[in-house]
C-alpha cells in the first residue's frame, strides 16, 4: 500500500550536504521522489509504505548533517502518483539570493579519516573537504553557490573528482570547494631563500614550531601566526614582533585531551570546543602560561578545524600553539597572499601558504560558557554571516553599527545578516574593511541601493555614521548607541512587542542630550521604542573618549565630586601626574563631556586599585579588575544607592578608597566593589519593574560581558523576573548592528 507525502525543510539546510543525506535517507527506507533546494529551504517529496516514511521523517529530524540547523520541518500527506526512484533535482529559476550562505565548517569525521588514510587519494590532503564540511563563506564570491562562484574556480576538476561531484549518493555530491591532490590547490612554506610544498612543507614547518620560530599559517579567513604557546621566548618574540604589549593570545589545542591539560572544561565549554564552528572558546586556566594571557584568570582555546591544521598536529607540532590572528595590533586579518607577505614579513620566520585564494576576511570567533548560556563575544568564522533574526520587513536594510568592534547588517526579505567581527573603525586598514563589507554584503545579496533603507548610529561623528551618509541609500535613520543594545537582545528572540526594563552599561555612546552615555536603563518594546528612565549619576569626561585609554584621567571627573577622599598622589594610590592635570580640566570646564559610563566608572575602580598605568586594549582595566576579584571569598557589598532615578556611585568609591587605606586585601576590595554595582543594579531593576510593571529585564551592552557581575545579577534577582541576554551576536558593540536593524526595521513599519 504506497503512500506519499512531501517535507519542507527551513534553516541552514543548503551547502551543508542536505540533499545527498536526504538521498541515503530515502534509498535506505526505498523511498521514491525527489529533493530540491527551494527559496526557502529543502523541499523533499516521497513515496513509499507508510512505516518507511515515518522513519524517514523520524532519522531527518534526529541525525541530520552536523552543520544543518533545522528551523522546521513541515509534513503534509499527499497523493501517490507512482514515482519510481529517489533523485536529486536540479533546483528550478536558480536559488534567490536570500538562500542562506552556509558558515564555514569545521573538518568533518570522515574526511579526518581519509586524510590520515594512506591509501586515500586524498591522504594528507590540506584541501579535502565534503558537503558536510569545508569552506563556504570564506570562497564565496557570488551567489548562487556554485563552484564558477567561488574561488575554486580556476581549478578544473580530473575524472575522479568530478564523478563524485555527479554522484548523488557520494558524500561530495555538488561539493563545490572539492579538490584533490591531481586537479587541486597545494600549500607549501616559504621561508629565507627557499619553498618547499609536500609533507616536506609541513614537516619543515613542525620542525621551526618545535624550535621556538614564528610560522604564519593562511587558514580559512586569513593568516594566523603560530609558535609554541609553551615557550616563553616563542611568546615573548611574538608579543615584540606583533607590537601587543597585553591582549590575550588564542590558544589552538591539538586535541581535547590537550585542551583540558590547560583548561578547566565542563560539558558546556567541550560542547562549544568540538561544535562544528569551532570557535575560540574561553575557559578557566588550571595554570597560568607566561605571557599568554597576563592578568586573566581565562585562556582562549580552540581545537584544530582545517585539514592542514589537523596534519600540523599530526606530523608533531607542539601540543598547545598560540594561534593569533595575522596582523601587527589594531589592524585587520591578513588574507591576502601579497599583502601577508608585505605585512608579516617581520613577524614570521616562514610563510605556509596555501593556493586556493580567501574571498574575504573571516577572523575566529569567541564564545565563552557564560552565566546564562553561550555567549559571543566576537561572532566572525564559523557563525557569520548566519541569519540570527527574522524582522517584519520586506524592504531590504543595512544597519552599519558602531565605531568599535564593528559588525553590519543586511536585511533582505525579513531575514537579518550579520556580518563577521569588523573591528575598530578609527584604524584606517579596519575603515577600508568596513566599507568593502557593506560593499561585498550588497552585491552578493542582489540589493539595489534605490530601495535600501540604511540604519546608522546617532552619534555624528561616527566614522560609520559619516560614511552611512555618504551612501546613495533611499532612506536614512538614526538609532541611539544605547537603545540598539537592548533591541539586539529582543531582537534575537524575535520579541517585537514585548515592553521590557532594558539595562544598557557599556563603555561609550552617543546619548540623547549629546553626553557620553553608558549606564542607561529603558521602558518599553522595539514597537513603541524606547524611553530612558534612568541612569548613572553623571561624571564629567575631562578628554572625552579619550579617557578611555588612561583610567586615571577617567577617575578625575568621577573622584572630583566626593569630598572626603584621602590623597591620591600619597601610598597606597600613587596617582601619576595625568590625573591632577585631568582634574584641572574637570575644574575648568574645558573639552570636558558629561557621561553617565559605567565603563569609566569600573575604570575609576580599576585605578584606585593600582591600574594607574594606560591601557593597551579596550576593556583591558575592567577585565583587570574581573580577574582581581575573581580569586577573593565572598564579601559585603559596598553602598551604591539608587535614588531620583540615579545610582549614586559617590559612597562606592569613597567605601572602596578608605578600605584601600586600611589596606585590605585588593582583591576582596574589586569583589566588594562589583558585589556593590551588581546590588546597586538589581535594587535599580526590582524598584523600576515594579514601577511599570514589568516581569522582564533585558541586560545589553559590554559591561555585561562580566561573568561575576552577571552570577551575582542572577543570585539576586527575584526567580519571578525573566533575565534575557544576548546569544547570537556579542552584548559588546558587535551586536550594535542588529538593534539597529530591528528598530530602524519599526521606524519604518511605523509609516507606512
Ligand atoms: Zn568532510
Ligand atoms: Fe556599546
Amino acid at each position: 500500500m504506497a503512500s506519499a507525502c512531501s517535507v519542507r525543510v527551513r534553516g541552514v539546510v543548503q551547502g551543508v550536504g542536505f540533499r545527498p543525506f536526504v538521498y541515503r535517507l530515502a534509498h535506505a527506507y526505498h523511498l521514491t521522489g525527489w529533493v530540491l533546494n527551494a527559496e526557502e529551504g529543502v523541499e523533499i517529496r516521497l513515496e513509499g509504505r507508510s512505516e518507511d516514511l515515518a522513519s524517514f521523517v523520524r532519522d531527518l529530524e534526529a541525525q541530520p548533517p552536523a552543520a544543518a540547523c533545522i528551523a522546521a520541518i513541515e509534513v503534509k500527506p499527499e497523493e501517490p502518483v507512482g514515482l519510481l526512484q529517489f533523485e536529486i533535482r536540479e533546483s528550478g529559476q536558480g536559488e534567490a539570493p536570500t538562500v542562506r550562505i552556509s558558515p564555514d565548517l569545521a573538518l568533518c569525521d570522515d574526511c579526518r579519516r581519509e586524510l590520515f588514510d594512506p591509501g586515500d587519494r586524498r591522504y594528507h590532503y590540506p584541501y579535502i573537504n565534503c558537503t558536510n564540511c569545508g569552506p563556504r563563506y570564506t570562497v564565496i564570491l557570488a551567489l548562487p553557490y556554485d563552484r564558477a562562484r567561488t574561488t575554486m574556480k580556476d581549478w578544473s576538476l580530473d575524472r575522479d573528482c568530478e564523478t563524485e561531484y555527479r554522484d548523488p549518493g557520494n558524500r561530495r555530491f555538488h561539493a563545490e570547494p572539492i579538490a584533490c591532490p591531481a586537479c587541486g590547490p597545494g600549500y607549501r612554506l616559504e621561508l629565507a631563500g627557499e619553498t618547499l610544498s609536500g609533507d616536506v612543507a609541513i614537516r619543515r614547518a613542525v620542525e621551526l614550531l618545535r624550535n621556538g620560530g614564528i610560522v604564519a599559517i593562511k587558514g580559512l579567513g586569513g593568516y594566523h601566526l603560530a609558535c609554541d604557546a609553551l615557550s616563553s621566548s616563542a611568546v615573548n618574540q611574538l608579543r615584540e614582533r606583533k607590537y601587543r604589549k597585553e591582549k590575550p593570545f588564542a590558544l589552538m589545542a591539538g586535541d581535547l585531551a590537550a585542551a583540558r591539560r590547560i583548561v578547566r572544561l565542563s560539558s558546556a565549554h567541550e560542547e562549544l570546543l568540538a561544535s562544528v564552528a569551532r570557535p575560540i572558546v574561553l575557559a578557566p586556566a588550571i595554570e597560568e602560561i607566561p605571557g599568554v594571557a597576563p592578568d586573566n584568570h581565562e585562556l582562549g582555546v580552540m581545537l584544530p578545524y582545517t585539514p592542514l591544521q589537523c596534519l600540523l598536529f599530526d606530523a608533531g607540532a607542539p601540543l598547545i600553539l598560540v594561534m593569533t590572528s595575522g596582523n601587527r595590533s589594531s589592524e585587520p586579518i591578513a588574507y591576502e597572499d601579497e599583502d601577508a607577505r608585505l605585512r608579516l614579513s617581520g613577524l614570521a620566520d616562514a610563510f605556509l601558504v596555501g593556493e586556493r585564494p580567501i574571498a574575504r576576511r573571516v577572523e575566529d570567533s569567541v564564545v565563552r560558557a557564560g552565566t546564562f548560556g553561550p555567549a559571543i563575544l566576537r561572532r566572525a568564522r564559523g557563525y557569520a554571516p548566519g541569519a540570527v533574526a527574522t524582522l517584519p520587513i520586506d524592504r531590504p536594510l543595512l544597519a552599519v553599527g558602531a565605531d568599535l568592534k564593528n559588525t553590519v547588517t543586511l536585511v533582505v526579505k525579513g531575514q537579518a545578516f550579520v556580518s563577521q567581527h569588523v573591528g575598530d573603525l578609527e584604524h584606517y586598514p579596519a575603515l577600508l574593511a568596513f566599507q568593502q563589507t557593506i560593499q561585498d554584503l550588497i552585491s552578493m545579496y542582489e540589493v539595489s541601493w534605490d530601495d535600501l533603507v540604511l540604519v546608522h548610529d546617532a552619534h555624528p561623528q561616527y566614522l560609520s555614521t559619516t560614511h552611512a551618509l555618504t551612501l546613495p541609500a533611499a532612506d536614512k535613520r538614526a538609532v541611539q548607541h544605547h537603545r540598539a543594545h537592548i533591541a539586539s537582545v529582543l531582537a534575537e528572540r524575535g520579541a517585537w512587542e514585548k515592553p521590557v526594563l532594558g539595562v544598557s552599561w557599556d563603555g561609550t555612546g552617543y546619548g540623547d542630550d549629546g553626553a557620553i552615555w553608558g549606564g542607561e536603563f529603558f521602558v518599553g518594546s522595539i514597537r513603541e521604542g524606547f524611553e530612558r528612565v534612568a541612569h548613572l549619576r553623571p561624571a564629567a569626561l575631562p578628554g572625552g573618549d579619550r579617557a578611555a585609554l588612561y583610567p586615571v584621567q577617567a577617575a578625575a571627573g568621577f573622584l572630583g565630586q566626593i569630598d572626603q577622599l584621602p590623597s591620591l598622589h600619597q601610598a597606597p594610590f600613587h596617582f601619576p601626574s595625568p590625573y591632577q592635570d585631568a582634574l584641572q580640566i574637570v575644574r575648568r570646564n574645558v573639552r570636558t563631556f558629561p557621561t553617565t559610563s559605567v565603563g569609566r566608572l569600573f575604570d575609576t575602580a580599576a585605578a584606585l586599585l593600582g591600574f594607574t598605568r594606560q591601557i593597551t586594549f579596550e576593556g583591558q582595566a575592567a577585565m583587570w579588575l574581573e580577574h582581581l576579584a575573581h580569586s577573593s571569598a565572598d564579601v559585603q557589598p559596598y553602598p551604591f544607592p539608587f535614588h531620583g532615578r540615579q545610582l549614586d556611585f559617590r559612597p562606592l568609591l569613597l567605601a572602596l578608597a578608605l578600605d584601600r587605606v586600611r589596606g585590605r586585601a585588593t582583591s576582596e576590595i574589586a569583589r566588594a566593589f562589583q558585589r556593590g554595582v551588581a546590588h546597586g543594579l538589581c535594587d535599580a531593576v526590582t524598584g523600576l519593574t515594579s514601577a511599570h510593571g514589568l516581569d522582564t529585564v533585558v541586560l545589553s551592552g559590554g559591561v555585561f560581558q562580566n561573568q561575576l557581575l552577571l552570577a551575582d545579577i542572577q543570585s539576586l534577582l527575584p526567580p519571578s523576573l525573566a533575565i534575557w541576554t544576548n546569544h547570537a551576536v556579542p552584548a559588546n558593540d558587535g551586536g550594535i548592528s542588529l538593534g539597529q536593524a530591528a528598530l530602524g526595521a519599526f521606524m519604518i513599519v511605523a509609516i507606512v
